[in-house]
């Protein structure tokens, strides 16, 4: 089965092709093809790569997203790079949606009630549901009949406990649907399954902390396989700090810019989700990477920064805990979690309390999918690598065994 997953973004498109057998591998595969369109102001560049290793890019002078998606599906079989010898080999079309609002919590196979709905709650998300939908779009227009699944980011958290899922104000608002939500489900459970599944252990049987770090950033207490709380709420803004967005402030700080400055729901959008976080305490940038650089160099706003971000990280693992009462795994991943022994290191390091206690060589230097804490740690702190894509693959892969999709 060839089945191809699309992760939009309102600043690029990646694609993954994966060919799944009649039994799902335990470990996830290397896709067969990849690909990431970069879209910049007046053009946009494509790289891809095929399961060899060998690379290809190629530039297109156009600002049009459509353009771009369209020439990069038409690659997978029509290009030197051509991975299909016809497109129509392809299976199911997977999609990543980040908002699926109320109403969804398993993936579903898109039709045009499903559109619309997405399309709903599209102001939550709007850069990506925008995005998501013109590629749904395209890839009708494109491959015909070949069935699309949506796979939802809010989907594992839909069974949250109301204490957790509950926002404090009117009850009013949770019966209008203002609730939490919470983002980067599809990750945090295929983390929890791999951290069970590494650990020889039944994912009833634990209770797990899951730190997704990459751009956006959330914490998730997973007990018993199911999400009980998260950071992230309403909105991916929620919650700790990230690249560009603050996370959790005082709202009392909202309502005094408005008050006080004038300011309106756009300018105060900005702020939040654009010009806070790293970047805006730092003022250098919203990568971890360009952080530590300047931390290194003396850079004391970018210090400043990294022992933000950390001390807010830290505040949610103990948060997580005491909401499961106890904790058996801590898990990083994501392009932070996965690569920063040093923001590792520092969040660790006085979460001794609760039984964490990292082995300082296996962090410098972790293999994918390790555990980097000591044998006495009763806490294992592990690095998994974010596989996103291929929880989508294999859902769609369900599906269509379970003959709930099919070409028409
Ligand atoms: P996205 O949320 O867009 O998928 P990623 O998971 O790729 O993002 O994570 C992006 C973040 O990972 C950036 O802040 C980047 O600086 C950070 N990152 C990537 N590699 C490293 C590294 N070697 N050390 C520290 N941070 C890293």
């Amino acid at each position: 089965m060839k089945i191809l997953v699309l992760n939009s973004g309102s600043s690029s498109q990646k694609a993954c092709l994966y060919e799944i057998g009649n039994v799902l591998p335990g470990n996830p595969p290397t896709c067969v093809w990849e690909a990431k369109i970069e879209f910049g102001e007046r053009m946009a560049s494509i790289s891809m790569k095929n399961a060899q290793g060998a690379r290809q890019t190629e530039e297109i002078q156009s600002s049009s997203r459509r353009e771009a998606v369209e020439r990069l599906l038409s690659t997978l079989a029509d290009s030197k790079f051509r991975v299909l010898s016809s497109i129509s080999e392809i299976t199911a079309v997977g999609h990543r949606i980040v908002h699926g609002g109320p109403h969804f919590e398993d993936p579903v196979l898109i039709t045009r009630e499903v559109r619309e709905a997405i399309a709903a709650v599209a102001e939550l998300a709007p850069l990506h549901t925008t995005a998501v939908l013109e590629g749904i779009e395209i890839v009708e227009e494109v491959f015909k009949d070949v069935p699309q699944i949506a796979v939802f980011d809010t989907g594992f958290h839909r069974q949250m406990p109301l204490e957790s899922a509950i926002y404090p104000g009117p009850y009013e608002w949770f019966e209008n649907n203002i609730r939490r939500y919470g983002f980067h489900g599809i990750n945090h459970q295929y983390c929890a399954g791999r951290a069970a599944q590494l650990l020889k252990k039944d994912l009833q049987s634990l209770k797990i902390v899951s730190c997704h770090l990459g751009n956006g950033c959330s914490v998730t207490a997973v007990e018993s396989g199911r999400s009980v709380d998260t950071t992230m709420g309403f909105t991916p803004l929620d919650g700790i700090m990230m690249g560009t967005r603050s996370g959790s402030v005082d709202p009392g700080i909202l309502i005094h810019l408005m008050r006080r400055r004038q300011l309106d729901s756009q300018q105060i959008d900005r702020i939040l989700n654009h010009e806070s976080g790293l970047l805006g305490i730092s003022g250098i940038s919203s990568d971890m990477r360009e952080m530590l650089k300047a931390v290194k160099q003396g850079n004391q706003r970018a210090k400043l920064a990294f022992d933000i971000y950390v001390h807010r990280l830290r505040a949610a693992i103990g948060s997580m805990a005491a909401a499961m009462g106890g904790m058996d795994a801590l898990i990083f991943t994501a392009g932070i979690g996965e690569n920063s022994p040093q923001v590792r290191a520092a969040t660790c390091e006085r979460l001794g309390f609760l039984g964490i206690e990292l082995d300082q060589h296996a962090n410098a230097n972790p293999q994918l999918d390790a555990d980097i804490s000591t044998q006495q740690s009763r806490v294992r702190v592990w690095v998994i690598r974010a596989e996103e894509d291929w929880t989508i693959a294999t859902e769609c892969w369900k599906m269509v065994r379970a003959g709930l999709v099919g070409k028409s």
